[in-house]
């Protein structure tokens, strides 16, 4: 499959942008989607509200972030002022993870949810991921190709949707002229609220941070392809941190970073996203798509 995708994307290389905004139109999160997810998310919510008056449910992930397919999952945030008691009822039914994650399906259905109890960051950064339309399909396509190359799974060692969008907004961030600026520094209002502050002023799905207008004129194509050659070639996972908060990359200097085989700055928390990868063997596995992908390119435009 593999194979399969960068060949015609090599064949095609001409029309690659017209091909990523075809395949984002079909295979983007429909309304119908949303709306099933919003109606479970309710009556869920509903039935929490039973044993916990005080707590509220939040969609976050890929389903208010634009960047979702039709079979991307629900990812839910519960907010709860008992936590302890919540997590007693919870425990049986925890997953293993960073953030401890129930994960279940809608009866009868595929759609898979995945709850994590008072992580109100996710809330917090879906909404910094929720930026310029134009480079949604872009996002999208990164992704499908990860996943393709079985590179986008934190629960495998490997990268989680969240670090390939942040490592490619960074890229997007990088670029002379830039395509993104830093949001939380150019746009503290729309991409910084606070949901830890107040929970009401959650922004809904139609929530967007203010274009931006770049000077950067570089089609989707273009910045598919420099973003593979950039993070094949040229980007020093030895010793940079990529932080989507500062629009830069920095050296692994504090003693957080360093040792670390791949390290993307969670833009409010600071904690490494990608902590996920840390066997040398998944890493070494990370960057081989990316040199694969690239020595593939390079055959094909010869
Ligand atoms: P997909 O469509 O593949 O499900 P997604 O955009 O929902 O992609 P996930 O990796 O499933 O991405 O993450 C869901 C949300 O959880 C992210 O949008 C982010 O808000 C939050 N999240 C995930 N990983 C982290 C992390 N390491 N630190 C903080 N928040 C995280
Ligand atoms: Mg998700």
């Amino acid at each position: 499959i593999r194979f399969e995708f960068v060949y015609l994307f090599g064949v095609m290389l001409f029309q690659v942008s017209a091909q990523i905004v075809e395949l984002f139109e079909a295979c983007r999160q429909q309304s119908s989607d949303l709306y099933r997810k919003e109606t479970c998310r309710a009556q869920l919510q509903k039935d929490i509200k039973t044993l916990y008056p005080d707590a509220r449910l939040y969609l976050t992930g890929s389903t208010m972030s634009g960047l979702g397919c039709r079979s991307s999952d629900a990812d839910l945030c519960l907010v709860v002022g008992l936590k302890v008691g919540i997590y007693k009822f919870l425990q049986v039914l925890l997953i293993r993870a960073k953030v401890p994650i129930l994960r279940f399906k809608e009866k009868g259905s595929n759609l898979e949810f995945d709850l994590n109890v008072n992580n109100t960051v996710g809330i917090r950064n879906t909404f910094l991921l929720r930026t310029d339309i134009r480079i949604q399909p872009l996002m999208l396509v990164i992704k499908k190709w990860a996943r393709t190359c079985e590179i986008n799974d934190a629960s495998k060692g490997t990268l989680s949707s969240y670090a390939l969008a942040l490592m490619a907004l960074n890229y997007l961030q990088i670029l002379k002229p830039c395509v993104l600026p830093s949001l939380q520094r150019d746009h503290p209002v729309s991409a910084c609220f606070d949901p830890s502050l107040d929970l009401d002023m959650v922004p809904d799905a139609s929530h967007r941070v203010p274009h931006y207008k770049s000077k950067n004129k570089s089609s989707l194509g273009d910045l598919f392809l420099g973003f593979l050659k950039y993070y094949a070639y040229k980007f020093r996972w030895d010793s940079k941190v990529i932080s989507v908060r500062d629009a830069i990359t920095f050296a692994k200097v504090s003693p957080d970073w360093r040792g670390k085989f791949i390290c993307v700055e969670e833009p409010f928390e600071m904690h490494n996203v990608a902590r996920a990868v840390h066997e040398k063997a998944k890493f070494d596995a990370i960057k081989a798509r990316f040199d694969e992908v690239m020595c593939l390119i390079s055959y094909f435009l010869k």
